[in-house]
């Protein structure tokens, strides 16, 4: 049972954000810039976020030309084009609000491995000379003449692309969550949200219990893990299965590096080997929100580091995650108004370390 000073206190906000991800607390932020004296709480029921803002590769990109081009295919010019500039400006906003040292952003650049079918120099130009408005100068080069030098194995093609960066994916939300605080917006962790009715959010906690928290405006920020709330929403999970080798000496690359439309992705982090993906071999199965091991992706994992990413380099692999993405079937993010109570909001597939601060601020004019 509450008291009479948790009832009179603690229970009663202005805005309540669920999920402490990066779109919660982008959102939360916004508020706060919109709302300066509005009470704003956010829950998180992990005692830091768990879903996806942490456990992912800490790219701050926007698209590989393959992805791209699959995209423009899928989408259209326009639409393509409009979710390419959403993701600069939500890189340019997070760079402002967190800065190079609360990120732990490094700008080695970024990388996509092509095997068969180079494309054609006019296609990369194109590409760039498309993309000219957004970036003002020619955003993809051929950086093949580095592949031997790299030391990556069956590789024809290699794009470069200067303005791919890497961060620290721990680091930049342990400084997002103490700009919140900084800003009087406060993070309870433990609070799961159990169902929604109107105005009233219930909220279960191992040691509190069950408890009704009060708001005049909810945002759900859940990511995939809407559908344990709501069901029918135009969202589906997806499953990002990573590994990390061990600490290589003399380790030839540095930056972050994709290839396949962005279905694999590695970087370097100092010494280290990050490398995610695979989804596409399992697609069904990886439509999950369970954080578990999928042997069959992990297993490609490995083979690619050894045949193609490390070839003739020892290494051993120390660990291995899952993250958990949310996909809308129009490759958009998602910004909806449920009842006058309630809005979800997701930036979605894959890229929402750049998405996220951008379809944030969409999210908070519109209320
Ligand atoms: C393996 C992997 C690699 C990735 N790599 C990149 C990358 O390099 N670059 C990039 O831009 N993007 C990348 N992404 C995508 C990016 O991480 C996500 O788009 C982004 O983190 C989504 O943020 P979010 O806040 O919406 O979701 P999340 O980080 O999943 O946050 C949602 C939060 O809601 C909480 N929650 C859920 N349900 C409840 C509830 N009922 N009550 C209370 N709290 C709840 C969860 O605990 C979680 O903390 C990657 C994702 C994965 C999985």
């Amino acid at each position: 049972m509450l008291s009479f000073w948790e009832q009179q206190t603690l229970i009663n906000y202005d805005f309540v954000v669920v999920g402490a991800g990066i779109m919660g607390c982008s959102v939360a932020f916004e508020l706060r810039q919109k709302y300066p004296q509005a009470k704003i709480v956010v829950l998180e029921r992990g005692i830091f976020p768990t879903g996806a803002s942490t456990k992912n590769a800490g790219f701050m990109c926007f698209g590989s030309p393959t992805e791209i081009l699959s995209d423009i295919k899928l989408l259209g010019e326009k639409k393509a084009f409009e979710i390419i500039w959403q993701r600069f400006e939500g890189l340019k906003i997070l760079s402002e609000r967190l800065g190079n040292e609360k990120t732990g952003r490094t700008t080695n650049g970024g990388f996509e491995l092509i095997f068969s079918n180079p494309l054609p120099k006019g296609v990369v130009d194109g590409l760039s000379e498309w993309l000219l408005p957004i970036f003002k100068f020619p955003v993809f080069n051929d950086f093949s003449k580095n592949i031997e030098k790299f030391g990556f194995q069956n590789v024809q093609q290699l794009l470069h692309c200067a303005i791919e960066s890497q961060i620290d994916s721990g680091k930049m939300m342990l400084n997002y969550w103490k700009l919140l605080h900084e800003n009087n917006i406060q993070i309870i962790t433990g609070a799961e949200v159990k169902n929604i009715q109107g105005n009233r959010i219930e909220v279960e906690n191992n040691v509190t219990g069950g408890f009704i928290i009060k708001a005049t405006q909810i945002i759900l920020c859940t990511n995939a893990f809407i559908s344990e709330l709501l069901p029918d929403m135009p969202v589906k999970p997806g499953r990002g299965q990573v590994i990390l080798t061990n600490e290589i000496e003399n380790l030839p690359f540095q930056g972050s590096f994709h290839f396949d439309e962005g279905f694999y992705y590695f970087r370097n982090i100092g010494k280290r080997v990050l490398f995610g993906g695979g989804r596409n071999l399992d697609l069904k199965k990886e439509e999950t929100t369970a954080f578990e091991p999928n042997e069959e992706i992990i297993n490609d994992l490995k083979n690619k580091l050894t045949q193609i990413i490390l070839p003739n380099i020892p290494f051993e692999i120390e660990q291995q995650w899952q993250g958990i993405m949310g996909f809308s079937d129009s490759k958009s993010p998602v910004v909806m108004t449920l009842n006058a109570h309630t809005k979800y909001v997701m930036a979605c597939n894959g890229m929402g370390v750049a998405l996220s601060p951008f379809v944030a601020k969409l999210a908070v004019n519109s209320l």
